[in-house]
């Protein structure tokens, strides 16, 4: 990399998807101003542009196609200004994406954004078309997180890609094979995040509870670890799998629920054992309802929250059924859910899709509307209770503090600015499905 002092360029990074995609953006800017990049707020101001694409979209390339379209009179004016495309659709198209999109400059893919500084020097010094979109699946997983103002919460990656081939994701083929990073980096990164003000983690990968430590520590002990080995006040973690989660992952978490949160996303994707197995999740509606309970016996007063698909190739009216009476066994503070549309590369995308739009958009009310009724219900117990919170903002017009409990409610409180970093009890006087609003209960 050049030592070279300059003044510093601008560059605009336009990001979609989901948290790995936000945290890969902090990456690249991070890494970026190693080679004199500062982030600027709009791409009229930038010399360098990156879309940090997403596949799990409708129509991905073509909305990197009219999103490099609006900037075509920026390029004209500014004919330096260089353009790339990081990210799944880069990772899934590589070059085709350079001959679909001409005026793109650049393509990398998501194990190639440790590379983005050389080969946007490249670019600087004449290089045309830089394409990497290579897997580099057996090197090392060894990331520091790259964050520049981490702030009181923040993402930790511990692993990346994933093995499990679910039939409608594309996860395995944009971010490859599954990797770990070593514990100990973890606990050194996790240290040096705490040194910087932050008072929680989470532990952010495609499929975190598979994760594994070149020295043989899985992930319930990587949780011990870090509750124990740093100082590090909240550990989260998304996203879980199902079919790894079992009592000795769950009696870490209780024995550490001081630091480990009380909140478990738990995504079914479906209430079916039929439409599971055609979904390759490995676990069945009977076996996934026994861990759920098996949880809140372990951790009394947990929430737990889900993803559900609907209208999944094939899926008949009593399978969808099955999903609905789903929510009645398993208590969801919250869920996700979607409508099926086939992704590139998966199993389900070559089946014959029998659902149609508008069933599936009949579906996907009721799920959401019998859905609101429960959440409500449930969102009662916080009524009158006292939460934990850990303030993230302080809003000056309002005077209002606002962070999470521990069981992932957003929550609202008057208080003070220095309040920010700091965990405090609050008196729960009115509870919403998703948000908590209440009063200081100790000063
Ligand atoms: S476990 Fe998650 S990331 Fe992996 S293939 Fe299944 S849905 Fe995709």
């Amino acid at each position: 990399m050049s030592t070279e002092i300059s003044q510093s360029k601008g560059v605009y990074i336009s990001t979609y998807g989901c948290q790995m995609n936000v945290n890969d953006t902090e990456r690249m800017y991070s890494l970026l101003e190693m080679i004199n990049y500062a982030p600027v707020p709009s791409p009229d101001q930038a010399d360098l542009i990156i879309i940090n694409s997403c596949s799990v979209r409708e129509k991905p390339v073509h909305k990197v196609h009219s999103e490099v379209g609006r900037y075509k009179g920026l390029k004209t004016q500014k004919p330096q200004l260089k353009i790339g495309v990081g990210g799944c659709v880069a990772q899934q198209e590589k070059k085709q994406l350079l001959t679909d999109v001409p005026l793109l400059d650049f393509v990398f893919g998501t194990d190639a954004i440790d590379s983005l500084p050389s080969l946007v020097q490249d670019l600087e010094q004449g290089e045309q078309k830089k394409v990497d979109a290579k897997f580099r699946h057996s090197e090392p997983y060894h990331v520091q997180t790259l964050v520049k103002n981490p702030g009181v919460s923040t993402f930790v990656n511990i692993t990346k890609g994933c093995d499990n081939f679910c039939t409608f994701c594309v996860v395995p083929f944009t971010r490859g094979r599954e990797r770990s990073r070593p514990l100990k980096h973890l606990i050194e990164d996790i240290n040096s995040l705490t040194k910087r003000g932050v008072r929680e983690v989470t532990l952010l990968g495609q499929n975190v509870n598979s994760y594994k430590s070149d020295c043989g520590a899985n992930f319930g002990e990587l949780m011990r670890a870090v509750a124990v080995d740093t100082d590090i006040e909240r550990i989260r973690f998304t996203t879980s799998h199902p079919k790894d989660f079992n009592e000795e992952l769950v009696g870490i978490m209780q024995d550490h629920r001081d630091k480990i949160m009380d909140y478990i996303h738990l995504p079914v994707q479906s209430g079916s054992s039929e439409v599971l197995e055609r979904m390759n999740r490995g676990y069945t509606r009977e076996e996934y309802i026994r861990k759920a309970k098996m949880i809140l016996e372990i951790m009394p007063g947990a929430a737990l929250s889900s993803d559900i698909i609907v209208g999944f190739p094939g899926e008949s009216e009593k399978q969808f059924e099955e999903t609905m009476s789903l929510l009645e066994e398993v208590p969801y503070e919250s869920i996700f859910s979607f409508k099926y549309s086939p992704r590139p590369f998966t199993k389900a995308a070559r089946w014959e899709d029998h659902v149609s739009e508008e069933e599936k958009s009949r579906r996907l009310t009721a799920l959401q509307s019998r859905h609101k009724e429960i959440a409500f219900e449930l969102s009662k117990r916080y009524r009158d209770s006292v939460v934990d919170v850990l303030v993230e903002v302080f809003d000056e017009e309002s005077g209002r503090c606002s962070g999470r409990s521990t069981q992932n409610k957003l929550t609202h409180f008057n208080g003070r600015k220095e309040m920010i970093g700091g965990t405090y009890k609050v008196k729960v006087n009115e509870a919403f499905p998703q948000t908590l609003r209440g009063v200081l209960f100790e000063h």
